[in-house]
């Protein structure tokens, strides 16, 4: 098998019979590359020694500014953008619109790829000029200043391209776009010898494995990576004293979901806007921008035309039945991240790993279980919810003490026996229901109904948070591997489960939201009806957007972004950057 390429912002790979076969296909003297991406990892495929992996040339300022920031990128495959970014590559894109300029005395070629056997590096140099010398220009974004990792980016360029061209460069440049100025780079021994250290950095990087410290500093601000790096939250949890000094900030995606749930409606693109029809009514007639779900439940047929654009622009579809079985989704890629889904694997291996973070997940939703009940009991001062506050209380005083998966399932079956015997203390004497016990497939009352639809919804943005990070949702340390169920989402959803769905339910049935109007009762079991679903989709929406402070951080973000964030912190854990899982406590 040949090389394989991989090439940065155009999420998409090509296969190359080897180095040599790119450069008789790009270069022809000096060879202008047709490409407005940057190239990555070139690697060969058969041999897994660090010989054959060339290292982007744009990777090199990044290491010098951020070596988290190159490994993210390289190692882990980042592809995260921001408004800068993003300005960035607008602005690349717009200059290769002319690819080659030639005036008397003088000519510039434009995206040149270059690479070095020697130095191990590829990449694609903005530009390259020739007057009476030759030398590259390195385009950056901002205004003139004086900047070490941009002069080491545009040195490693000369390097690579005296290689190629078997001819001395003295000099490059770094045109900065915004205020139009050149700055003249010397490349003199210091800095050339500087390009070898980082090049031997970054490989040691990527050979170790591990993952650099964050910088926590005005460098995080504006970063595009900041969401998944967490450079703040990570140096508060590792070194408590910081806390003082480093100011977390929060990070929101509050894309709309558009819920369709009417039989036999039919859901398609047409321009930019989604049309969902019924027969010959239009039920639905909504721009496509700005979608972070779409959520298909019973019997909606959706275009193909459509999940492509969806996927294209990373909106997930997930499938729930009319009865609120969630089935699954489908998401714009597989992450990257195989570095996580190593770890994840390892760690399955391991029971006492498991237990571990099978121990953290149930005591995060036992604790919020007994928060809910403390909270209601002060207002209802009722004997039996003063006593599974206490029995929850001691169980959870047990749970260090546990060795095995079994007994911790049985101390969280007999908490929450505990919980359900009260949860009807909760609900208003005015409410037209009475809840027994929990019960499933089929529910048998409305509140189980309302109960395990909550659970489905709830499920399927655990499943969206673990995979965004770039976990296996299949692989689960409480849940274990469950066959055809998202067993890692069920895990992290434990703690969600009080203080999401639970409270909900009491909040819809006490304040009247949802009454028995909203169900039908069938053979079968107790369902909620349309007009039940629609209201509870509302009510749903309102949790996942509420905003909280966060207890440890003392910032306020919505729910939506909180399940993320758990997510990222076990993913933390398990790659060695924290030391322990926190679940998410409320007061
Ligand atoms: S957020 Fe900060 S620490 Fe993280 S990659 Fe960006 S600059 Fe580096």
């Amino acid at each position: 098998m040949g090389s394989l390429l991989f090439v940065g912002s155009k999420l998409s790979f090509y296969y190359f019979h080897n180095l040599e076969y790119i450069e008789k296909l790009r270069w022809k003297g000096l060879m202008v590359g047709y490409v407005n991406y940057e190239v990555l990892i070139v690697m060969e495929m058969l041999k897994t020694n660090n010989e054959h992996i060339y290292l982007p040339i744009s990777a090199i300022a990044e290491i010098l500014y951020c070596p988290r920031n190159f490994y993210y990128r390289v190692v882990e495959g980042a592809q995260d953008l921001n408004a800068h970014v993003l300005e960035g590559r607008l602005q690349e894109d717009r200059r290769n619109e002319r690819t080659r300029v030639a005036r008397e005395g003088y000519s510039q070629v434009r995206s040149v790829m270059i690479s070095s056997e020697k130095l191990r590096l590829i990449g694609v140099v903005d530009v390259v000029e020739e007057d009476s010398e030759i030398y590259p220009v390195e385009y950056k974004k901002g205004s003139l200043k004086e900047s070490l990792s941009d002069d080491v980016q545009v040195c490693a360029q000369a390097m690579v391209l005296e290689e190629k061209l078997g001819r001395d460069i003295n000099r490059g440049y770094i045109y900065y776009v915004q205020s139009r100025t050149r700055r003249e780079v010397v490349l003199d021994e210091s800095l050339r010898s500087l390009v070898e250290k980082t090049v031997n950095r970054g490989f040691e990087i990527i050979n170790s494995g591990e993952i650099p410290t964050p910088a926590a500093d005005a460098r995080c601000e504006g970063c595009a990576l900041a969401r998944r790096c967490l450079p703040f939250e990570v140096s508060c949890l590792v070194d408590e004293s910081r806390k003082k000094t480093v100011r977390p900030i929060p990070c929101f995606n509050q894309g709309r979901v558009l819920y369709v749930d009417e039989p036999g409606a039919y859901v398609r693109k047409k321009g930019e806007r989604i049309w969902v029809t019924k027969e010959k009514d239009t039920l639905i007639d909504m721009p496509l921008c700005n979608l972070e779900q779409v959520v298909l439940s019973g019997t909606v047929n959706i275009s193909a035309q459509l999940i492509k654009i969806l996927l294209e622009r990373g909106t997930e579809v997930h499938f729930l039945s009319r009865g609120g079985k969630y089935y699954g989704c489908l998401q714009p890629s597989l992450s990257k991240n195989s570095v996580l889904r190593i770890a994840q694997h390892k760690a399955f291996q391991s029971n006492s790993q498991c237990l571990k973070y099978a121990r953290e997940f149930v005591r995060g939703k036992l604790t919020n279980m007994r928060t809910l009940l403390v909270r209601h009991n002060r207002t209802q001062k009722d004997k039996n919810l003063l006593l599974a506050i206490t029995k929850i209380k001691s169980m959870l005083k047990k749970l260090d003490d546990i060795t095995s998966l079994n007994s911790l399932l049985g101390i969280e079956g007999i908490c929450s026996k505990e919980y359900f015997k009260v949860f009807n203390c909760l609900i208003k004497d005015t409410v037209p229901f009475n809840f027994n016990k929990r019960n499933r497939r089929p529910p048998e009352d409305p509140v189980n109904a309302l109960l395990g639809y909550g659970y489905s919804l709830l499920t399927k943005d655990i499943s969206s948070a673990v995979q965004v990070v770039g976990f296996d949702p299949y692989i689960g340390f409480l849940h274990r591997s469950n066959y055809g169920r998202p067993a890692l989402a069920l895990d992290l959803m434990e703690e969600f489960r009080p203080i999401i769905v639970d409270s909900l339910v009491l909040k819809v049935l006490n304040k009247g939201v949802i009454n028995k109007d909203d169900f039908e009762c069938q053979v079968t079991g107790t369902f909620l009806n349309d007009s039940g679903r629609k209201k509870f989709y509302r009510a749903y929406e309102e949790r996942r957007h509420e905003m909280i402070t966060h207890p440890i951080f003392n910032y306020n973000l919505p729910y939506l972004r909180i399940f993320e964030l758990q997510a990222r912190f076990l993913a933390k854990v398990l790659q060695g950057e924290l030391y322990e899982y926190k679940p998410f406590l409320v007061r």
